[in-house]
């Protein structure tokens, strides 16, 4: 029998090895930290074993494949040991896709994966298809497989899950963007992030529709050097697209096989500049699966958004508060102040992952006048802000900044909590730092 090992019991590792189970291997799950109980109930009522709180080598280097956890860094004494012994390691997304034959729409990007994703989701919900979400969102793709049966997966592809994907083939594969990100697990080599992102296009043949933003330098640049199969769909703000999408005065226009959807800007449920790239990508392949006009309008105009991101929390004393707490890094928090319409008390700061503010100093001098930095080391903020806000104070927990936040803000305003920065120096996670933020606007 064949032994597969899953490395992470979380909630992709512990679908993996439901999966591995249900196909008939010899499963076994190892986590070097503490599983959480629902997942190790989960594993006893498929009677896989599992160890928690440390790799138990001679149990794991005796696999013939290895699905790992795409937490796990490549260069952990465990995952340098398998490679030296040859053993494959692939993720969660690549052995579920084995197993399963239904049509994959995948997104991947720096920024905006979890809003399209979403979007995409939705329009296809609404359409009356049977459609599953998963990937980095959501319930496990892996589980999902083993359990459920849908015509069409919405899958959310991080770089980390794309960089175990070898055999795994997306119909319409979707790239938002390439911005410098998580640079620390690709030894601070751009061109490796890059490759990573573009592991999304692997084995896609003619029928298979590559939809990206012709906007995005990065993108554009990697596509002059490679040569793709699938049928390209481009979208842009900047110019006019043959197929693909793009802006004609206040519309948006999507033209795939020469049928055209258009649609006011104004008429999008999501708002600011990138919220319109997110709909144009959800939107092209709407068409491209051909939904009507109808039910992709009815979609763009309805959708909520999703927590954390842009999200509206209320107004006070005519002041709106926003909680972006999902943007977690330079670029993200840009699009946020971009889309801001009115004065702004900005909410920022957390753990730096070596951020360069210089590309937010125009939009910060233009429209923001009180920064509140949320964090325990908030110098750098100071350093770069201080000579561009009327107001610099810091803020030890959510609840001070919210306070601050109160007091600093006028009738109009807008309160923006969008970090550029991690959570985790004050927060468990950039969900915690969001539920605080609004938990602490309703106490106002
Ligand atoms: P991801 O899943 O890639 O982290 P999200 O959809 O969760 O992306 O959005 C994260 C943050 O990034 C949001 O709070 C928003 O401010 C910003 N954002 C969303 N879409 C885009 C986009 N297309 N380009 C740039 N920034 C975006």
């Amino acid at each position: 029998m064949q032994r597969v090992v899953v490395l992470g019991g979380g909630e992709s590792g512990a679908g993996a090895a439901v999966l591995a189970k249900v196909k008939g291997f010899d499963v076994f799950l190892s986590d070097n930290g503490k599983i959480k109980d629902e997942m190790k109930e989960l594993l006893r009522k498929y009677e896989i074993p599992f160890e928690e709180g440390g790799h138990t080598h001679e149990l794991i280097l005796n696999a013939n494949e290895v699905i790992k956890s795409p937490g796990i860094p490549e260069n952990v004494p465990l995952v340098v040991a398998l490679k030296e012994r040859g053993i494959g390691i692939i993720s969660e997304i690549e052995f579920a896709g084995r197993y399963d034959s239904a049509k994959k729409i995948c997104i991947t990007g720096s920024n905006g994966k979890t809003t399209t994703t979403s979007l995409i989701y939705f329009m296809l919900k609404n359409a009356g298809l049977n459609v599953g979400l998963a990937g980095n969102i959501g319930q496990s793709y892996a589980y999902q497989v083993a359990t459920e049966k849908y015509d069409y997966y919405v899958l959310e592809l991080s770089s980390f899950q794309l960089d175990g994907m070898y055999d795994f083939k997306a119909d319409i594969a979707i790239l938002m963007n390439i911005t410098p990100d998580h640079l620390d697990r690709y030894d601070f080599n751009m061109q490796n992030y890059i490759n990573s992102k573009f592991r999304i296009t692997r084995n896609m043949n003619e029928e298979d529709c590559f939809v990206f933003c012709a906007d995005d330098p990065v993108t554009v640049t990697e596509l002059e050097k490679i040569v793709l199969k699938a049928q390209m769909l481009p979208f842009s703000q900047e110019r006019e697209v043959a197929e693909g999408a793009c802006i004609k005065d206040d519309r948006m226009c999507v033209t795939y096989n020469k049928d055209e959807y258009v649609m006011y800007l104004r008429e999008l449920a999501l708002e600011g500049k990138h919220n319109v790239y997110n709909s144009m990508a959800a939107a092209i392949t709407a068409k491209a699966i051909n939904i009507s006009n109808k039910l992709i309008r009815e979609s763009l105009m309805s959708f909520k958004g999703v927590e954390h991101r842009m999200e509206k929390v209320l107004k006070i004393k005519d002041a709106l508060y926003i909680n972006d707490s999902k943007a977690t890094n330079v670029n993200s928090s840009w699009y946020a102040l971009e889309s801001m319409k009115t004065p702004v008390v900005w909410i920022a700061g957390g753990k730096d992952k070596g951020n360069d503010y210089e590309p937010l100093y125009e939009l910060v001098k233009d429209k923001v006048h009180t920064l509140i930095c949320m964090g325990i080391d908030n110098k750098k903020l100071h350093d770069c802000f201080a000579d561009k806000v009327d107001v610099i104070v810091d803020a030890l927990s959510a609840k001070e900044a919210v306070e601050l936040a109160y007091k600093y803000a006028k009738p109009g305003d807008t309160v923006l909590l969008s970090p550029a920065c991690a959570s985790f120096d004050l927060f468990k996670s950039y969900e915690d730092r969001g539920r605080q933020f609004k938990a602490a606007v309703r106490e106002l």
